[in-house]
């Protein structure tokens, strides 16, 4: 039988959700309530144990009232990558949440994700990676999606292209540490390929929300995945590269993905001069001129 909540229940709920809400996250689901459980409330009930919940009403009512509120607005369902709507909730930057719950925040949406089937990405994954670094980085990297050294260790950029990633980042005089590296979506794509739109429109919202809370000085997608779907519109490379664009309240730089420079190391010296702009941007030392 669908049950009312009481009034404080009710209350401490519709705080908690706007507390959610405001570190960005707007996508609720609930559990099936558990049958065995609800038999042993209405025993209590009934031998005078607990007290009955006021008068039933329709199922829906309660979390449509609650929730009503929080439903995308009809821009939101228009962004251009988004042909499906499951998480469009995030494509509007979120409050800002302070410095000190940034690592907090982090958490909830790596709790929001959980053990995640929204995409077929999931059938063939053995760890989902989330993300990694300083939840309050002035700089953060966005890649395409784990591969198989990701996937095993549930990290990103631990592989061959992550150790260049590292000596990049080390070239620009900072430690991995201090800067927050993701991925448009969490889990490996077969055989390393693209993922798909769906794939991609799917897992990219939760991108977005780790991006609303980390709000880094400076993005650098790493690739034409990333900066595609940082970007909202699919363009070649080269004419993304070598300017400052705005997205999400940062200054965002396009460069090739380690991956690709693995493959064609004369990409490099193009890559460094991408990185030259984002060290101007956060201000730090750029190396003399020979
Ligand atoms: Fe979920 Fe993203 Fe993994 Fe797809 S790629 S299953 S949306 S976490």
């Amino acid at each position: 039988m669908a049950r009312q909540l009481n009034s404080a229940t009710r209350d401490a709920l519709v705080e908690r959700v706007r507390f959610y809400r405001d570190l960005g996250l707007t996508e609720f689901y609930r559990r099936p309530v558990d049958p065995a459980l609800l038999a042993a409330v209405e025993a209590a009930e009934a031998a005078g144990e607990i007290q009955p919940q006021a008068a039933p009403v329709a199922a829906a009512e309660p979390a449509a009232t609650l929730f009503a509120e929080l439903q995308p607005s009809p821009s939101q369902e228009n962004h251009p990558n988004s042909p499906r709507t499951p998480l469009t909730a995030a494509l509007e930057v979120a409050a800002e949440v302070s410095a000190a719950d940034h690592a907090a925040a982090l958490n909830i949406i790596r709790e929001e994700i959980g053990d995640c089937t929204r995409c077929v990405l999931h059938k063939g994954r053995h760890k989902l990676v989330f993300g990694d670094g300083d939840p309050n980085a002035r700089l953060m990297f966005v890649g395409e999606g784990p591969g198989a050294d990701e996937d095993a260790q549930g990290l990103p950029f631990v592989g061959r292209a992550g150790q260049l990633l590292n000596n990049m980042i080390g070239a620009m005089g900072l430690k991995r540490e201090q800067v927050y590296i993701a991925n448009v979506v969490k889990c490996r794509p077969p055989g390393n390929r693209t993922p798909e739109p769906e794939e991609g429109n799917t897992c990219s919202p939760f991108l977005f929300k780790q991006i609303d809370v980390v709000r880094p000085q400076v993005l650098v997608a790493l690739g034409a995945t990333a900066a595609t779907y940082l970007l909202g519109r699919r363009q070649p490379l080269a004419g993304l590269r070598g300017r400052v664009h705005a997205f999400r309240g940062s200054q965002l730089i396009v460069t090739y993905h380690p991956a690709y420079l693995l493959r064609d190391p004369r990409q490099k010296k193009e890559a460094w001069a991408d990185l030259q702009i984002a060290m101007r941007e956060l201000g730090l030392k750029l190396p003399s001129k020979k």
